[in-house]
């Protein structure tokens, strides 16, 4: 059993990648705050079982694609990223967008990942949010509190619903370099106008008359392992210093070993 109360510390509202849904995007970019895509991809040369979940998972929330002549499948988040304060945090430290914050400032500090179980050590709550005769937030692996689960499977049918809407929008920025999922990810960052452009057509759009992307994806690692699999199974590959130069950023999980 998890006992938490939020005791306004206001340290989750600082530092972070926050992820966003579309609209929430719209409304982050609106705002006048900036975007980015995190793009990373996923080797897909056939389809899991039914009963392998955590592949479920990631197909649900990811679109099919290619590299080279790689099948794969393209997960795109898009990201509001600050390092001190969110540019919502008012000084009282409560939240200035209380009523419309993402699903992801609602749910924290729970897990949207069900193959994550929540662990208070891995938050930024302080202990004494999880002291005392707090409210239960979860009890045998189960979210405790009924707003809370249905925000969490809103979330994730969100993620499901926006993952169908991705292709145009990728599209439509001209995004088709990604990085090896679970090495790092690629950062693209356009302008906040055309994102703004590019969100508001993908979502008015009628997604049935999107005629689909035959772009071949390029896969990035900067590491020389991964490289030479990647050359050795026919995907398109850069190392991160080839894609600087079209301005993309990597962030990769590992040291550099790509020469
Ligand atoms: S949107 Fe609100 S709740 Fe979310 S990080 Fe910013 S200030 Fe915190
Ligand atoms: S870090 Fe935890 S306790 Fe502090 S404001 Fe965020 S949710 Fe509340």
């Amino acid at each position: 059993m998890v006992r938490f109360d939020c005791t306004m510390c206001g340290r989750c509202c600082h530092g972070l990648r926050l992820p966003l849904s579309l609209a929430e995007a719209v409304g982050w970019l609106r705002d006048g705050h900036e975007v980015q895509l995190f793009c990373e991809a996923i080797p897909w040369p056939s389809e899991p079982s039914d009963d392998n979940l955590p592949a479920m998972h990631k197909r649900r929330r990811s679109f099919e694609a290619v590299s080279g002549s790689l099948p794969i499948r393209v997960i795109v988040t898009l990201m509001a990223s600050f390092d001190g304060p969110c540019p919502n945090l008012l000084p009282d430290k409560r939240c200035g967008i209380y009523d419309r914050r993402p699903a992801t400032c609602r749910i924290y500090p729970a897990e949207v990942n069900p193959f994550i179980a929540l662990d208070p050590r891995a938050k930024l709550c302080p202990p004494e949010a999880w002291e005392g005769e707090t409210p239960i937030i979860a009890d045998d692996g189960r979210w405790a509190n009924a707003d809370l689960a249905s925000t969490i499977v809103c979330s994730r049918d969100a993620d499901a619903y926006d993952a169908a809407l991705k292709p145009q929008l990728c599209a439509m920025l001209g995004c088709a370099t990604a990085a090896l999922s679970n090495e790092g990810m690629v950062i693209h960052s356009p302008s906040r106008e055309a994102l703004l452009a590019a969100l508001n057509a993908t979502l008015g759009a009628d997604g049935d008359r999107f005629p689909g992307d035959d772009r071949s994806w390029q896969l990035v690692t900067n590491r020389q392992p991964t490289h030479d699999a990647l050359v050795e199974i026919g995907a398109s590959h850069a190392s991160p210093a080839g894609v600087a130069v079209a301005g993309l950023d990597y962030l990769g999980y590992f040291a550099a070993d790509l020469v």
